[in-house]
């Protein structure tokens, strides 16, 4: 098929905690995200006709997939995870050189070259510390949601918080809250930990600027200011970051398309 102006593609991020679409058309883009649930293919089968529904194309346009999902769909292109975050991150920040993206189950780090290529990356997805699924743990355990830890922190002095495993970091903070420790701190000692993980993740591969930090995390805004602060350099979160991945796969689609 030949990809002309005005002809949509399809990019689907699978993630493990959330579905991101993306409909491209070569000079436009509308997106949706909804939760995985049990059953991605449903979920993002759900998500991708309420889209087209709403702003997109009549027949179901070429997909490419990506996420810890891909694979559950029958799509035209599926594709890693670092290529489409890569692609998508340089989209949405011109000539960025690396890409910070923090989501539900991991983190990576991602370096580009200059005409934004994938030089190297780094990738933390064993273990859940410093991922949205900490995050969620921890909003869990001080009674509160991520939407409203980032109000919380509120430029409060952090408290050292020393495990990083989620489970002992869990009963840390439940210590903490006993001890007398202020939700303040303690969310600030927390997003503290998270931004020190980070940069000592990535901290091998030379971050330069431009840096895109995506990912659902990065809507934390004191986590941002903590990462900058940890990194020594800022970093850009573009608006539509959550959908970085999303973007990259339907970039990449209409290349593939194309060719
Ligand atoms: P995935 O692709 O693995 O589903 P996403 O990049 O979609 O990951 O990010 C989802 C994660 O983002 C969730 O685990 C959640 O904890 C985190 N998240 C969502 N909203 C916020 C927010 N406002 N502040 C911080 N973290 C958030």
């Amino acid at each position: 098929m030949n990809c002309e102006q005005g002809t949509w593609v399809a990019g689907i991020d699978i993630g493990s905690t959330a579905i991101k679409v993306v409909l491209y058309d070569g000079s436009r883009y509308v997106t949706g995200i909804a939760p995985t649930g049990w059953n991605p293919k449903l979920a993002a089968d759900s998500l991708l006709a309420e889209i087209m529904a709403r702003a997109g194309p009549a027949e179901l346009p070429p997909l490419a997939t990506t996420g810890y999902g891909r694979r559950c769909m029958d799509a035209a292109v599926t594709q890693t995870e670092i290529a489409c975050h890569a692609r998508g991150a340089a989209l949405l920040v011109p000539g960025c050189r690396f890409v910070i993206d923090i989501g539900g189950q991991d983190a990576k780090g991602i370096r580009l070259s200059p005409d934004g290529r994938v030089e190297d990356f780094v990738m933390n997805d064993k273990c859940a510390a410093g991922t949205g699924r900490f995050l969620s743990a921890m909003a869990a355990a001080l009674g509160t949601s991520v939407d409203e830890l980032a109000e919380y922190a509120g430029g409060a002095e952090p408290y050292r918080i020393n495990s990083m495993c989620t489970v002992f970091a869990e009963s840390e903070v439940i210590g903490l809250i006993n001890q007398g420790v202020s939700r303040e701190s303690i969310i600030a000692g927390l997003d503290a930990s998270i931004a020190r993980r980070t940069a000592s993740m990535v901290g091998g591969l030379a971050p330069q600027q431009p840096i895109a930090f995506t990912g659902g995390v990065a809507r934390n805004c004191d986590i941002v200011k903590r990462l900058e602060e940890s990194l020594g350099i800022p970093v850009i979160v573009p608006c539509d970051g959550i959908y970085a991945g999303a973007l990259g796969a339907a970039l990449i689609c209409r290349e593939e398309s194309e060719s």
